[in-house]
């Protein structure tokens, strides 16, 4: 149920709307729009009698949200949430790009791509410290020390840093280092972990599950807005289909629909969507077509050496190609990627 208000409403008539939702024992939302206020009514919702709101002083009028992800929809919040961190906006008219390698695998290797992402124009380091791997013998990524790598790369290149959190127990440790906590596509329905990211203080990136359709990616947005972090990214990396000439098949319907049916940013990530660095920039490119709010592209110094990812890893000259590339296409959608420098292709070494 949504109570909306109208427009004129004052922040008492608002005040007394909430305190009554949560003497009926339901727990409410106020969406702080930038025309009107509307106040969510979730959870226990039965004992929640819309006529009792009706008369109150401020309410204009009381819908329903037909969507089962509520906090999450375009219904309840008909407005784009745009996520700031300090001097980038997630959600906006620019576009946002999150680049760097699948792990960080020492000091020297995340610098260099630190350093290359951010001439390119990203405007945030990507890097797994704590890293999901199929096979237990795999790098599982260097946990706290990578950790204190990426801050570092953050303090040298004026860069925001994100990445992955994979357990319940490491959100507050990796929330100390990160600008914004990864959930990554085995995780997406890992409930104590939305759990723990939606009690954080932190944006959250969650990618759609390998699995998972998008009112599933939806719904487990719903968790961590519902635990109260409202500062939730999507983030489109490919599904698992028969076809076996890619790693994922990246769902480009994924992206405009999610942008339909929910107010939250949309990030596509076309390095895990293929699996495939020959075609991340052709996908890059229908990704910021298709309206995505930014992209998280895999960028590796040494593709061939990479401890994780490297089939899908661009070497620094490649990104900075497909940065200049996305930045004529976000033109033609009407946004703009202003951080990547106007350089001739044949001008760069
Ligand atoms: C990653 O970003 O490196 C990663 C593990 O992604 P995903 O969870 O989408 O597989
Ligand atoms: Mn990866």
């Amino acid at each position: 149920m949504i109570i909306v208000m109208k427009v004129n409403s004052t922040a008492a008539e608002i005040g007394a709307v909430i305190a009554r939702v949560q003497e009926a024992g339901a727990v409410p939302h106020p969406i702080y729009g930038v025309e009107r206020t509307v106040v969510a009514v979730v959870g226990e919702t039965r004992a929640v009698d819309p006529k009792t709101f009706v008369q109150m002083p401020g309410v204009e009028k009381i819908t329903s949200i037909s969507a089962p992800f509520k906090l999450a929809s375009r219904e309840s919040h008909p407005d784009d949430t745009v996520i700031r961190l300090n001097g980038v906006q997630i959600g906006g008219k620019e576009l946002v790009v999150m680049a760097g390698p699948c792990s960080v695998e020492s000091r020297s290797q995340l610098l260099e791509t630190a350093h290359a992402v951010k001439e390119a124009g990203a405007h945030i380091l990507r890097g797994g410290a704590f890293k999901p791997r199929s096979s237990p013998y795999s790098f599982q990524g260097m946990g706290l020390k990578g950790l204190e790598i990426l801050a570092e790369a953050r303090e040298t290149y004026g860069l925001h840093i994100i990445t992955e959190v994979m357990t319940p127990q490491a959100v507050p440790m990796v929330a100390e280092y990160a600008d914004i906590l990864q959930i990554g596509a085995r995780n997406t329905q890992n409930y104590g972990l939305l759990h723990a990211v939606g009690r954080v203080q932190r944006p959250v990136m969650l990618k759609r599950g390998m699995m998972s359709s998008m009112e599933e990616l939806l719904m487990s947005a719903e968790y961590i807005l519902a635990g109260g972090n409202y500062r939730v990214i999507l983030c489109e990396r490919g599904i698992r289909t028969f076809e076996k000439y890619t790693r994922n098949t990246f769902d480009l319907n994924a992206v405009p629909l999610l942008k339909q049916l929910s107010h939250l940013p949309v990030i596509a990530d076309p390095s895990h969507g293929t699996g495939r660095w020959d075609i991340v920039t052709a996908m890059a490119r229908a990704g910021v077509a298709a309206g995505a709010d930014g992209l998280m592209i895999e960028v590796h110094p040494n593709p061939a050496e990479a401890l994780s990812d490297g089939p899908q890893s661009l070497k620094p000259r490649r990104f900075a190609d497909l940065m200049r590339q996305i930045k004529r296409v976000a033109e033609a959608v009407d946004r703009s990627l202003s951080t990547v420098p106007d350089v001739a292709p044949e001008m760069v070494p």
